[in-house]
């Protein structure tokens, strides 16, 4: 299953939970996003390396279906729902074999698709540099994924989530990646 499938599923998933439900994560995902926006803060010249020097190297060069997990997927969504078009058509053109520029940049240039404090959680928590000032803010928002991982594996539709992991081959540790944070060139 291609990460296209993913979010079909994913979409249907949200479109069947009742509303208990989709309250239930929006919490969990306004949590991410807070945690996002800390990061963000703190990240500053960091993500200014990022922006200036490397232009958004990383976001060049990917292999997106080992960037991007299911738990990513419903946190955009719940997030962004006005993107699902534009998100299910940058799906499209994503290639299979090899690393290739983000299909979420916008024009294949950048900036990325997604607000800065809506990014999927590699994207804002991989760093070429030193990670000790923002150690607590990486922390936090790994562990707001953490608990929407969870609470997803928890639902009844845990089976479709395993198959995605499984699936997609999604891992949470080692490949770099990077955001494009810049709001034009
Ligand atoms: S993380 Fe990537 S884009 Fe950022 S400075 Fe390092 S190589 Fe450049
Ligand atoms: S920050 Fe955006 S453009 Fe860069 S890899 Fe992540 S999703 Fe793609």
């Amino acid at each position: 299953m291609g990460l296209d499938s993913a979010f079909v599923h994913a979409r249907a998933f949200l479109s069947k939970s009742a509303p208990t439900e989709i309250e239930r994560l929006k919490i969990l995902c306004r949590r991410i996003r807070l945690a996002e926006q800390d990061l963000n803060r703190q990240a500053v010249p960091l993500l200014a390396r990022c922006q200036f020097t490397c232009q958004g190297l990383c976001c060049r060069n990917i292999l997106l279906e080992e960037i991007i997990t299911p738990c990513d997927l419903v946190f955009i969504l719940v997030e962004t729902a006005g993107l699902q078009d534009l998100i299910a058509a940058a799906l499209r053109r994503v290639p299979t074999l090899y690393s290739a520029p983000c299909v979420f940049l916008s024009d294949g240039q950048g900036p990325c698709l997604f607000p800065a404090d809506v990014r999927p959680e590699k994207c804002l928590t991989t760093f070429c540099a030193d990670e000790r000032p923002i150690r607590t803010e990486l922390r936090n928002l790994r562990r707001a994924f953490g608990r929407l991982n969870r609470h997803l594996l928890g639902q009844r539709t845990r089976l479709l989530f395993a198959l995605f992991s499984r699936c997609c081959g999604f891992g949470r540790n080692g490949e770099r990646t990077m955001r494009w944070t810049t709001k034009s060139r």
